[in-house]
Parts: C-alpha cells; structure tokens; sequence
C-alpha cells in the first residue's frame, strides 16, 4: 500500500489512463487518417489526454504504422473541454478530413463527440477510471463513483461506497482488525476512519443512523436539470 504524501490541495477530477497501445493499434486498424483530439480538462490534469499525451501518442502511432508498412495520416489536436457543446465546435472543419476520431478524454467526453458528429468513427484511447483527487503530480485517489444518494453527511465525509471493499451503507461489516479491512488487510476499514472521524466530531450519534441500501438494480444512465432550469428544459421530459 502507498503512502500519502501530503495533504495539500485538493483537485477533484475524472481520472482516466491511456488504453494499451496494442488496443489502440488494433482499434484503429483499418483507417488512413486520424485526428486524434485531447482534452485540457480533467484528463489533461491528471496527465492521460493533454496535448503532451496527443503529440507522443501521435508520433507512436506514426512510427508503428510505418515500421508495419502502412503509413497513416495523423492529426492532433486538444479543446478546451471535451464535454461542452462550445468547445467541440472547434472541430467541425478539421474532423471533416478524417476517417475516425480517437479521443483521450473520459468516457462521458467520447459520447460527447460521438454525439456531435454521428456520422464519424469516434474511439476511446483511454479507460476512464473514476472520481478522484489530485494527492500528488501523477498520484491520484478514487473519491465518489457517483452513487446518487450522497451519505457524506453523515459519514464524516468519508465515501462509504468508494472506500469500502462492500460499498456499504451501514456499517462496519464486522470482519474489521485493528482498524484495517478484512477484504484487504493493507488497506485501513472505511467504517473504522468513519468512526474515528464522526468520535473527533463528537457526532458519533450519527453511527446509528440506518440508511436504505443503495439500489443498484434501479441505476440507468444519469441526466440531470440543476435548480432553477426546469422551466427552460422542461420539454426535455416532456
Ligand atoms: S456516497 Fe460516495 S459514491 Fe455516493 S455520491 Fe457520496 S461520495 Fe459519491
Ligand atoms: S472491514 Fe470495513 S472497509 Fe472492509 S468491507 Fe468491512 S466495513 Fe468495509
């Protein structure tokens, strides 16, 4: 197990790393020319899909291809955020000119593109990981899996879902020693810091509030209308 380095400040993002060359190769096999699209945002922070990732990605791709006998044009280019409408305008000239897209941002910023431009090839050179924090330059520590149903409130702002081995919502499981989680014994029991956490608030009541369990069966994708837009999207629902 790693140690923490220092607690200085925080960074949340979406953490993503870059897929296995050889995937990435096999994924754009069959195409002559590519533009291959960073994003300045979150991937970029947490060093997978910068324009740094873009240009060495790029000349990697390039010197296999050549080595295998069948050159491919490339192009790189990195927006501002992959997931804005505003940003990704930038690419309606540039992507006309290519067979496929390859894109470094997460997940959500892929389907971003997919969606934007429905007539085009569009791949993800990276695995998205999670929600997380920036502890150090390239260290990076999963925080939130976007339950839906925040109990940090009540936990001391420990994650219950992301820091224990069973995700539960009520607990300690009771396979907990000396503070450590019997899933993994190197890891420390989310439970047992939640307790400490909520006794140096002198909340420790809190422990005996029993939550629903998370109902992972009724989990579909998200799609949010924030307080105080209902009216303008109201048609979305409609
Ligand atoms: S309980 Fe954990 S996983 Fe759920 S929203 Fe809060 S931080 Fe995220
Ligand atoms: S020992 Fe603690 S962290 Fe591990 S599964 Fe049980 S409650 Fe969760």
């Amino acid at each position: 197990m790693w140690t923490l380095p220092h607690k200085e400040e925080r960074d949340k993002m979406i953490i993503a790393r870059e897929k296995p060359f050889e995937e990435i190769l096999s994924m754009i096999e069959g195409f002559k020319s590519l533009l291959i699209v960073g994003c300045a945002g979150c991937t970029a922070i947490c060093l997978a899909g910068g324009q740094r990732e873009v240009d060495r990605l790029k000349n990697e791709i390039k010197l296999m291809r050549k080595k295998i006998n069948n050159p491919i044009q490339l192009q790189g280019y990195t927006v501002e955020r992959q997931c804005e409408s505003y940003f990704l305008s930038d690419l309606d000239n540039i992507s006309a000119k290519f067979d496929a897209i390859l894109s470094l941002g997460c997940g959500a910023g892929v389907q971003f593109i997919a969606e934007h431009y429905p007539e085009k090839i569009v791949l993800p050179a990276l695995n998205t990981l999670f929600i997380g924090v920036n502890r150090d330059i390239g260290l990076y520590e999963e925080n939130c899996r976007s339950c839906g149903d925040c109990k940090l409130a009540y936990t001391g702002g420990i994650c219950p879902v992301t820091r224990c081995a069973k995700s539960i919502f009520n607990g300690p499981c009771g396979g907990s020693k000396n503070g450590m989680c019997e899933v993994d014994n190197s890891v420390p029991c989310a439970w047992c810091e939640i307790y400490e956490r909520l006794k140096s608030q002198n909340r420790l009541h809190l422990m005996y509030k029993i939550h629903p369990s998370v109902q992972w069966k009724n989990q579909k994708a998200g799609f949010l209308i924030q307080k105080g837009f209902e009216k303008k999207y109201s048609h979305e629902n409609s």
